[in-house]
């Protein structure tokens, strides 16, 4: 998987979001849903964001931030120069929670190998947990944000080592200016990490001894291959 080229991850990105579309593993969210709600930018980010589930404006029109929470996203993202194009965005439950509420247990179980499968094909070297839903499942740990925000560690999702950077939530952050006050400074420590690169990944990856990856084909004029089938998500 490690050595597959960005166009060729792209392309099995697209087969997980066909399977996601059509998920009953959660008997009350497929009843309820309108939209799954698969995630959306750069499928080759070096920078991705995982926040919890779908709202009512998310389940509407099938993407991800795009109510209040998401206008905050996208200032906080321009402050420090990148656009939603630059980077993937992504939840933990793919389908909104009657009512907005919380993910259960067995949603997120039923639901992660989704995300998992995400960040194998996009291979990120940063990821942004926003809130305590994201932060604990991709650690694995029940530490809270209020603890972890602001702290980059290198974790080992799959076969790679990525950097996670948990913060704040912009949703809680809407209402409690102190808590915007510091996602804003999280946020701006983002490009530093990004300036890292992937951290060090185990010696004995198998993308180690492969080949280089060739370089994708350039499409010719009126090549290039229709997107609406994608619905432009990535
Ligand atoms: N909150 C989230 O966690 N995700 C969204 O997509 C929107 C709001």
């Amino acid at each position: 998987m490690s050595g597959k080229s960005a166009s060729e991850r792209r392309e099995a990105l697209k087969q997980v979001l066909a399977e996601a579309r059509g998920c009953t593993r959660c008997a009350e969210l497929a009843a309820t849903r309108k939209t799954v709600v698969f995630g959306a930018g750069n499928a080759d980010a070096d920078l991705m964001f995982v926040g919890e589930a779908p709202g009512a404006s998310e389940d509407e029109q099938g993407l991800p931030f795009v109510g209040r929470a998401g206008k905050l996203l996208d200032q906080l993202l321009q402050e420090i120069g990148l656009q939603r194009v630059d980077v993937f965005i992504a939840n933990v439950l793919k389908c909104r929670p009657p009512g907005n509420r919380d993910p259960q247990p067995v949603e997120i179980e039923n639901c992660q190998d989704y995300l998992r499968r995400q960040v194998a094909l996009i291979q990120p070297s940063v990821i942004c947990t926003l809130g305590n839903f994201s932060t604990k499942l991709l650690r694995g740990d029940p530490t809270g944000i209020t603890r972890l925000h602001g702290r980059p560690e290198v974790l080992v999702l799959g076969e790679r080592a990525v950097r996670l950077y948990p913060i704040y939530h912009p949703a809680a952050a809407l209402y409690t200016p102190r808590m915007l006050e510091t996602l804003r400074e999280d946020f701006a420590r983002i490009p530093e990490l990004l300036d890292l690169g992937p951290p060090a990944q185990a010696p004995d990856q198998p993308e180690d001894l492969q080949a280089p990856e060739p370089l994708p084909e350039e499409p010719q004029d009126g090549e290039r291959a229709p997107e609406v089938d994608q619905l432009g998500l990535f």
